[in-house]
């Protein structure tokens, strides 16, 4: 089975030869990518994209309103690759770099899920009330009301 960074990588220089190639003409201006962390938990997604400072590199999570209404995934910024630097590298220390950026992203994500105590499934910071208990187990067991 392929590691999750070998996936990565694959995927990075994918959307180089893609996208980020000099000669690739492409409009960067609304560009955004995802990438799935597969065979972890419900195997939540990272996303590249293009702001008007650089690449920006984050995670899509569920977003609750106050009153536990479920509104659409949000995306939840954790890194910025300024164009600025991205210009002053060559190619593969770019695409190092992206990486690297990539895996601090997608390891962030990773730490925010735990098990759950009574349903053992592991769900990330927005489905559980603490580090323990899932929405769904407190509402059956602790009689929590959302
Ligand atoms: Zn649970």
């Amino acid at each position: 089975m392929k590691s999750l960074r070998t996936k990565a990588q694959g995927w990075v220089y994918f959307l180089y030869d893609h996208y980020f190639q000099e000669d690739a003409n492409n409009d960067l201006t609304d560009f955004i990518q995802y990438f799935k962390i597969e065979g972890f938990a419900n195997e939540p997604e990272v996303y590249i994209k293009t702001t008007n400072e650089g690449l920006e590199f984050g995670y899509i999570a569920t977003r609750w309103d106050g009153y536990m209404v479920l509104l659409p995934p949000g995306q939840y910024k954790k890194h910025l690759l300024p164009w600025s630097s991205i210009k002053l590298m060559n190619k593969e220390n770019q695409q190092e770099r992206i990486l690297e950026l990539l895996m601090k992203t997608i390891n962030t994500r990773k730490r925010q899920y735990r098990k759950c105590q009574f349903c053992g499934e592991k769900l990330a910071t927005e489905h559980r009330i603490d580090d323990n208990i899932c929405h769904s187990c407190a509402s059956k067991y602790l009689g929590v009301v959302f």
